[in-house]
């Protein structure tokens, strides 16, 4: 039985704050939390254990090079920012003082069975040398093929992002990936052994799905991040001490947090929302649903209007399983094709198997490999697995793609607003600025002015400083 704390449907007025109910607590939620603290009186669920979504740091512990044992800490979800396309991060990250450290983006691809005599073929990016970490390669004209057409595609998509090309709905851009490979005579090892890998490894997602993503999107993310230029591509960082800084920093300035306490539903009236936990029903002004789409549906459930159920319906996601471990024996058995993100072709396209190296990615105390990897297709020894994790990455098909275009408009309805890095290309700065902008949202539909008590509240995340 649920009992219920409805308070009296005032108005809010100085005497009491509006209270702003934010569901989930990953960088979405945060960013509104932190933006409205001192402006609202706030409570913010989370279902998990730990506070920060996909910003989850583990500690593990290994034996350094004189054989003594040390404990530090490693990402499993969110790892990576660059100078260029994450501004509101950077600036969040500068104002809560949390330190960067350099970080790195190369990338290898091992296919079993690719090569000529039927064993795994291997390269990475790194550098001239890894890139024909198999001699043999240099005399292989399907790999070479696959490296002219890299250079031809670079071209291709920097062109048509500079061109500003129409990238609307009704966009020749908006055709699927696949139809466009095929149109432009792409080879299928450039497809099979460069394209699909470097999407799956930054969408998370399953290579048959990455087929059907516009190619707008496509386009503009790859331009924006750098990742389609063989010159000036971004400086790449982590968070010096694992994500879980920014985050500890953010949670201990909000007084009401709730860990371990998922929001079963939100009920929805005129005078504002009531929250539904386990024998629990309180009652707010708004919501922030800053959870995944399809969570924020789940909660809504049959209050969800027609258009929150086209729109949140349409956005999906993909699970995987991410398993931190120290067995190397996953990476390519050419230690010159390692790189900071691994991908590992294989007979399932259902869903992607990538390794990421963290001692390149995160400045980690030891020599040993330690490694993330997404849904390992090959068995890890239990005795090397130091823990696993399932998380969610959305899919951004067309329907999805078509879906975004609606979300601003379901935005402030029946005192609720959405936030997630689902409603932009799926990355840490997309959940920031869409935390964001809710908190924005919710200033100016109700006027907010610093609390009384707020007192000397961090207002670093004011909106409008890093927009
Ligand atoms: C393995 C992995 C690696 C990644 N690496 C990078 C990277 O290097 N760089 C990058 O930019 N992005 C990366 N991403 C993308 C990442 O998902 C986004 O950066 C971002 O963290 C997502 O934030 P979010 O707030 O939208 O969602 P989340 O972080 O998933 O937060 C949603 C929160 O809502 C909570 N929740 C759900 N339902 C309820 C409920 N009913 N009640 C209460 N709480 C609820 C969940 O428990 C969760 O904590 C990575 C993702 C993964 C999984």
């Amino acid at each position: 039985m649920y009992s219920d704390l409805r308070r009296p449907a005032t108005a809010p007025s100085p005497q009491r704050p509006i209270r702003v109910a934010i569901v989930g607590s990953g960088i979405a939620g945060l960013a509104a939390a932190h933006t409205l603290q001192g402006l609202a009186d706030l409570t913010l669920y989370e279902a998990g254990d730990h506070f920060g979504g996909h910003a989850h740091t583990v500690d593990m512990s290994l034996s350094d090079a004189h054989g003594r044992a040390v404990q530090f800490p490693v990402d499993m979800g969110f790892l990576v920012l660059n100078e260029r396309t994450y501004p509101n991060l950077q600036g969040l990250l500068a104002a809560l003082d949390v330190p960067l450290a350099p970080s790195d983006m190369s990338f290898s691809v091992q296919v079993p069975g690719a090569a000529r005599d039927g064993s795994a073929l291997e390269w990475s990016g790194s550098d001239l040398s890894s890139v024909f970490a198999q001699r043999r390669n240099l005399a292989n004209p399907r790999f070479l093929r696959m490296l002219a057409d890299i250079v031809r595609f670079n071209r291709l998509t920097t062109q048509l992002a500079q061109r500003g090309e129409d990238l609307g709905e009704h966009s020749p851009l908006m055709q699927p990936l696949g139809d466009f490979l095929r149109a432009h005579g792409f080879s299928e090892a450039f497809r099979d052994w460069y394209f699909l890998p470097m999407l799956g490894c930054i969408w998370s997602c399953p290579t048959d799905q990455m087929l059907a993503f516009p190619v707008a999107t496509m386009v503009r993310f790859c331009h924006n991040h750098g990742l389609i230029q063989i010159t000036n591509r971004p400086q790449w960082f982590t968070v010096a001490g694992g994500s879980r800084r920014y985050v500890q920093k953010i949670v201990q300035g909000i007084a009401d947090r709730r860990l371990s306490t998922p929001v079963r539903q939100v009920l929805r009236d005129e005078q504002g929302v009531r929250i539904v936990t386990e024998g629990l029903v309180e009652r707010f002004d708004a919501v922030v649903l800053a959870c995944h789409s399809d969570q924020a549906l789940t909660v809504l459930g049959s209050d969800a209007s027609q258009n929150e159920r086209e729109v949140l319906g349409a956005i999906r996601y993909q699970r995987n399983r991410a398993v931190l471990h120290t067995d190397a024996s996953v990476l390519p058995a050419n230690p010159r094709a390692w790189a900071a993100w691994n991908y590992e072709g294989g007979s399932s396209n259902a869903r992607v198997c990538l390794h990421y190296l963290i001692n390149r990615l995160q400045p980690l105390p030891v020599s040993q490999p330690v490694l993330v990897s997404l849904n390992p297709q090959r068995e890890i020894s239990a005795d090397k697995v130091v823990a696993t994790y399932d998380c969610e990455h959305p899919v951004f098909d067309l329907a999805a793609i078509r879906a975004q275009a609606r979300v601003n408009a379901m935005q402030g309805q029946r005192h609720t607003w959405f936030a997630g890095a689902w409603a932009g290309y799926g990355f840490h700065e997309d959940g920031l600025k869409a935390g964001l902008h809710a908190a924005r949202a919710i200033i100016d539909r109700h006027g907010l002015v610093p609390l009384p008590q707020a007192g000397d509240v961090r207002r670093g995340a004011l909106p409008g400083v890093f927009a």
